[in-house]
């Protein structure tokens, strides 16, 4: 085979310069995309007829038939908002009629979080020094919303809340204390008779305010 010079290389047709076995060159090997087939001037203002009327054929069957739209017109509608069971909203924990939630600390849903948006921090019980559940954190600002918290929960403790609107000035308000109440649970609870001695266990938490409390490692 005869040696190209540098300018004979520069200056010859792409087919001739590049090896043969290049599909993307000269489009004859194996990978080389099929060439459009090339139609007449009427046969594609007859296609783009077509579609134009079964567009058109869309949009008639929801105006003649308004009960079958699902478009919600948010935010006239907010007093009627529909929310469909696979919407991601605000990370929830589920609390009982008294205030109780079922959460063990056991970490299964700060281990499954993907970008350590969640932090369980336990303390010793009062009773027996085992770990349970003292702030539940929940960083909305960097939640992507993947639900597997939620679906990880062995106690079905977190629950995708239902509210979305959350916009706020200050981003550090994106960051949540999920536990209303972090005292023994409902079950530990209901074994002690004494009354007072129960109301003594129970200790109620408001609104996080303190500095957020990440993993190891996690998103500061
Ligand atoms: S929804 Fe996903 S990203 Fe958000 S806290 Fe749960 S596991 Fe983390
Ligand atoms: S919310 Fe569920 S998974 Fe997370 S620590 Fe509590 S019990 Fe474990």
């Amino acid at each position: 085979m005869n040696k190209m010079s540098q300018e004979d290389i520069l200056t010859a047709p792409l087919a001739e310069t590049a090896p043969s076995s290049s599909p993307a060159v000269g489009m004859t090997g194996p990978l080389a995309a099929p060439r459009p087939e090339r139609r007449g001037f009427w046969w594609n203002i007859l296609s783009g007829l077509r579609s134009l009327l079964k567009g058109m054929g869309v949009t008639f069957r929801y105006f003649s038939r308004p009960s079958t739209v699902v478009t919600q017109q948010y935010p006239e509608n907010r007093a009627t908002l529909k929310l469909f069971d696979r919407s991601r909203t605000l990370l929830g924990m589920i609390h009982d009629e008294n205030g109780f939630h079922k959460c063990t600390a056991c970490h299964f849903c700060e281990k499954a979080c993907p970008n350590a948006s969640i932090t369980v921090a336990e303390r010793p019980k009062p009773a027996t020094g085992k770990p349970e559940l003292d702030y539940f954190t929940w960083r909305m600002d960097s939640c992507t919303y993947c639900n597997a918290c939620v679906i990880v929960c062995p106690f079905s403790v977190l629950t995708m809340s239902g509210t979305f609107e959350n916009s706020v000035f200050d981003s550090r308000l994106l960051i949540y204390n999920l536990t209303r109440y972090a005292g023994p649970t409902s079950q530990v609870l209901m074994k002690i008779a004494d009354p007072e001695e129960r109301k003594r266990m129970i200790e109620t938490r408001g609104v996080f305010s303190g500095v957020p409390l990440l993993r190891k490692g996690g998103r500061k």
